[in-house]
């Protein structure tokens, strides 16, 4: 169809949904349906489709396909208020994931308060309704597997809508090598470890520094320690990585965090704290320029993907 159709069709969908009225539920979800009806689902990048979707899928909860490429059927949504944490940046409306993750956060964040002196979570990006990948930010957080966790311990009061979108977070590192001592305390590091302490956590990831403190921090049994991952731009936040739920083929696992050390604190720690992941690639002058890569479009991701979003 005509690229000009799509996008009046796409803009009148927007338009419809940003109306704040009682009416205003249905009309969205009609309105961002009416517009996908008439997308061409071939070429339109995926992040678009799933972009666009407010409400989830109605059918059993399924993490489809993988962290990175996938969606996510019968997502539940993480109350934006609870008894120890609060959604962050509500009006992305990415607090959505599979029951499991929601459960994991809910005792998460129960068991920080009792245990690891922490007030409470405040919770950032989860996954949209239908998962898939997202207009901004994270490669991941597609099938409803991911969380975001601020280092921010939640206030004793309950934010305000405005204060949720602004509220700045405390960055816990100085530079990609060096921790932020006036930040950092021995109750994050707790925390980080009764996370990664869960067996459905797969992975955290925390940005190098973090990781060398938990390192010269952990004592007696250290297993845990192979699970939290040095990345990118975990600097006021950690990432929490659940395993698939059991019972459903369709949903890829990664393999197992495994470092040769059994605690990724000697080689990978070196890795990431030396040069080169930060070093800007280098390029041939006399090489061609490179094509950026095509958006992802549905034909990208599992054939159950088109069903989950073109789905009333
Ligand atoms: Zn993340």
């Amino acid at each position: 169809m005509q690229i000009s159709k799509f996008l009046a069709a796409f803009f009148i969908a927007i338009i419809l949904m940003s109306a704040p009225s009682a009416f205003a539920q249905s009309a969205k979800d009609q309105a961002a349906l009416a517009a996908l009806a008439t997308v061409d689902l071939k070429h339109t990048p995926a992040k678009k489709l799933f972009g666009a979707i407010k409400r989830p899928l109605d059918l059993s909860a399924r993490s489809i396909g993988s962290y990175a490429k996938g969606c996510l059927s019968g997502a539940k949504a993480l109350p934006v208020t609870g008894p120890a944490w609060q959604a962050m940046r509500t009006s992305r409306n990415r607090n959505w994931a599979n029951p499991a993750m929601v459960s994991l956060i809910e005792k998460l964040a129960r068991d920080a308060k009792q245990n690891d002196d922490w007030n409470g979570l405040l919770v950032g990006d989860m996954s949209q309704p239908r998962g898939g990948p997202m207009l901004t930010g994270h490669a991941s957080h597609q099938i409803g597997l991911d969380a975001d966790v601020w280092f921010t311990p939640m206030p004793d009061r309950i934010l305000t809508v405005a204060e949720r979108e602004n509220f700045a977070p405390i960055e816990m590192v100085k530079d990609r090598s060096t921790l932020n001592r006036d930040a950092w305390t021995e109750s994050r590091a707790k925390l980080i470890k009764t996370a990664a302490s869960y067996p459905e956590v797969a992975r955290i990831f925390v940005h190098p520094p973090i990781k060398a403190e938990l390192c010269k921090w952990a004592t007696g049994d250290r297993s845990w320690l192979a699970k939290v991952r040095p990345y990118y731009n975990h600097t006021y936040h950690f990432h929490i990585r659940i395993k698939c739920p059991p019972g459903f083929a369709g949903c890829k696992n990664q393999a197992p965090a495994a470092p040769k050390d059994g605690t990724g604190c000697g080689e990978e720690l070196a890795y990431w704290m030396g040069p080169i992941p930060w070093a800007p690639k280098k390029r041939d002058p006399n090489a061609k320029p490179v094509k950026p890569a095509p958006a992802l479009t549905l034909a990208g991701l599992p054939a159950e993907c088109r069903a989950v979003v073109t789905a009333p």
